[in-house]
């Protein structure tokens, strides 16, 4: 439902908890983070408010200097931890919006192939798939690239690998997505306005694009993988 990452030279769980609270109004039933610490992804998730995350936030500090969350309205798998986004999956962690309508396909020809399943969602697909192709070598960029011709549906996601700790990764196809450069690091938002104080202007992204996001800069690529300049929007104009 929600989905917000950061990029950033200071550690982000907090600033990756804002950005959900700013969301909390598209309405969801869980919340939940991943951040890079000490190169190994670590996740913290609660069922309800976004409150819940924080205190848990609070308890046990992410340190990572880049990660994603989201807040989730279930379509497939019922509300709980095990469902809550970010899943992982051999090293690699996606936050998702929207519905992948082939996933029990893709599931069972992963599930051949050795992938454990950790959740009933039709998003964990989209780990695994991008774990496999860089566990065969692909680079994370060609395998978000690829996921296009094996998923239907809609979605917008953030991607974050140990393999790449210093860029963000993000995909758009039928579900909004924005991206952003502030001064203290690089953002990705499904809502403009979640990235108030945070940056002055957003990149809006086509449906196609792909991104991906460093500390100082953000390069996107159309469907067809060729760089693309889209047009800016000021942050406090859509607020
Ligand atoms: N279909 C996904 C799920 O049920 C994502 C839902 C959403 O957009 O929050 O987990």
């Amino acid at each position: 439902c929600g989905i917000f990452a950061a990029i950033s030279n200071k550690p982000v769980a907090k600033v990756l908890v804002e950005g959900l609270k700013r969301l909390e109004y598209r309405g969801y039933d869980s919340a939940g983070v991943v951040t890079l610490d000490d190169g190994a992804l670590r996740k913290v998730c609660a069922v309800g408010k976004v409150e819940a995350l924080e205190s848990i936030c609070e308890s046990e500090p992410l340190t990572g200097h880049v990660g994603i969350a989201h807040t989730r309205w279930a379509t497939h798998g019922a509300p709980s931890e095990r469902n809550s986004h970010p899943h992982v999956a051999d090293g690699v962690a996606v936050v998702h919006n929207g519905i992948v309508e082939n996933h029990s396909e893709v599931r069972s020809e992963l599930q051949k192939r050795g992938c454990r399943f950790a959740s009933d969602t039709d998003s964990e697909v989209i780990p695994w798939l991008i774990s496999t192709s860089v566990g065969q070598g692909a680079k994370p960029g060609h395998a978000i690239h690829a996921l296009s011709e094996r998923l239907s549906g809609s979605y917008a996601i953030a991607v974050l690998t140990e393999r790449d700790p210093n860029t963000l990764y993000a995909k758009r196809s039928g579900s909004p997505l924005v991206a952003a450069i502030g001064p203290e690091g690089g953002y990705l938002s499904s809502d403009v306005s979640a990235l108030a104080g945070f940056a002055a202007e957003a990149i809006v992204l086509d449906d196609g694009d792909q991104v991906e996001l460093r500390f100082d800069s953000v390069a996107v690529y159309d469907r067809d993988g060729q760089p693309v300049t889209r047009s800016v929007v000021g942050v406090d104009d859509a607020c």
